[in-house]
């Protein structure tokens, strides 16, 4: 089977590799960026996500390039603590939550998909600009190389896997309305800089109207020594919407938003000296789209944030891009008819990511940094001052269940999109850490 993947972004490089484990070796994944370059911030990764990673054997190469995350605290603007919980295997899990640079991650999928399907799989500089459906049933999936240099290819499978601004699902549904701005923009960035806690902790500090969230992404080398960090924030403005809405990587100089967070300084971290600290900071509206009703055409379908973009908000985006890519492969290699197995694919996941993009826009596990504000403005000096017993836990529990990366589905044997075949029992022997 010819299979084609527009995007070599964190969905196209997963579904590639888990599409060569489950036994398809005619993969190409076509790239717009000329060069496959190690571009964003931060990422975290769900035990649901990492679980379905070490399946494909890459376990070892991404503990050298993250971190573990241990703990995840929510804090109020006072650094007050609302809600810590552990995080991957400190909470149970038998798999980790990790924390990596976008590029890291990228840099570890694009070597695999090399080694294992060859030097030229994927296919930089080769943008793809939309698609007809032929008589005969497969995918001519059209190409550009640069200006006017144009080409079609014919393909058994078209998968969209080209992110936020996704061409494939613009011919697919011709009235979508594109991304949608929620008001907030956000800022990120990394810089070297000491451990703060127990070095493996993510802190979300907030109120109403700001947003910070910063953790490790590297160790230490040797005691004392700094380590790289992310940092988002994130604040509404009063201005109309951005020029380009899903643009990640525009440069923003400091100056431009760190008065608004000049009084989150506290004696464990001290958000405005970080920022400082860093390198460049790069702008990015904080963007999501409408769910949409199909994610198939004939043998075309989307996945990753071309599928379901959501809010950066309860670390979902590249988690459930790599989730996707997974249930894909093994739906393919569980059918016999790729239309009925892009039929169980979407019927797999679609459902549940609507209601993860819904949960996003009630802004997630994040609601507990708006409740604390609204109901303590001038802070407290105990979270149970403010909320009830149990309260916390269950906005957590939720959400964890929403998107499938609670402790008991993520632990039970049995697997995401759970169609499978001989090539997945090798998988299944690896994906313990
Ligand atoms: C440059 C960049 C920086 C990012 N930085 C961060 C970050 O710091 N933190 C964070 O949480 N998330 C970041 N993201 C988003 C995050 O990677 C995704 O939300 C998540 O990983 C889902 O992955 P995806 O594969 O669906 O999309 P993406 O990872 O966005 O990948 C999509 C890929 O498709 C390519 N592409 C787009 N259009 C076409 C086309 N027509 N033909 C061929 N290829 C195409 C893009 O160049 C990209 O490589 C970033 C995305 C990008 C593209």
């Amino acid at each position: 089977m010819r299979i084609a993947i527009a995007g070599a972004g964190i969905g196209g490089l997963t579904a590639a590799l888990s599409l060569a484990d489950a036994g398809f070796t005619d993969v190409t994944v076509y790239e717009a960026a000329p060069r496959i370059d190690p571009l964003g911030a931060g990422l975290n990764l769900l035990p649901n996500a990492v679980r379905e990673l070490f399946g494909l054997g890459l376990g070892t190469a991404l503990d050298k390039v993250s971190v573990r995350t241990g703990n995840l605290e929510y804090r109020n603007r006072f650094g007050t603590l609302i809600w810590r919980e552990p995080r991957g295997v400190s909470a149970g899990y038998r798999w980790p939550q990790l924390s990596v640079h976008r590029g890291l991650l990228q840099a570890v999928l694009l070597a695999a998909v090399r080694e294992r399907l060859g030097a030229n799989a994927v296919r930089a500089g080769t943008r793809v600009t939309g698609f007809t459906r032929p008589s005969s049933g497969t995918a001519r999936v059209e190409l550009s190389h640069g200006p006017g240099v144009l080409a079609a290819r014919e393909h058994d499978l078209l998968v969209g896997a080209d992110g936020i601004r996704s061409t494939v699902r613009k011919v697919m549904h011709r009235g979508d309305p594109g991304p949608r701005w929620n008001g907030l923009m956000v800022w990120r960035g990394n810089a070297w800089a000491q451990p703060f806690l127990d070095g493996a902790t993510m802190v979300i500090v907030g109120d109403r109207v700001r947003r910070v969230v910063v953790y490790p992404m590297s160790r230490p080398v040797r005691p004392g020594e700094p380590v790289l960090m992310n940092w988002a924030v994130a604040r509404k403005l009063p201005d109309g919407q951005p020029a380009d809405p899903a643009d990640w990587n525009r440069p923003a100089p400091a100056d431009r938003f760190l008065p608004y967070f000049a009084d989150l300084v506290f004696d464990w971290l001290d958000v405005p000296a970080l920022v400082r600290s860093g390198n460049r900071a790069l702008e990015y509206p904080m963007v999501d789209h409408d769910p949409l009703p199909s994610w198939t055409s004939g043998r075309v379908t989307l996945l990753g944030d071309a599928a379901h973009a959501m809010y950066p908000m309860g670390s979902n985006g590249a988690t459930q891009s790599i989730v996707d890519s997974r249930v894909l492969a093994r739906a393919l290699a569980g059918h016999t008819g790729t239309e009925d197995a892009l039929r169980a694919y979407e019927s797999a996941r679609r459902p549940a990511m609507t209601a993860l993009q819904a949960a996003g826009r009630r802004r997630g596990p994040e609601a507990v940094i708006d409740l604390a504000d609204e109901r303590a403005p001038d802070g407290f000096a105990d979270a149970a001052e403010v909320f009830a017993p149990g309260e916390l836990a269950t906005i957590s529990r939720r959400y964890a269940t929403l998107g499938a990366f609670d402790l008991e589905t993520v632990n039970s044997p049995a697997r995401a999109g759970n169609d499978r075949r001989g090539a997945n029992r090798l998988a299944d022997r690896r994906d313990m850490p």
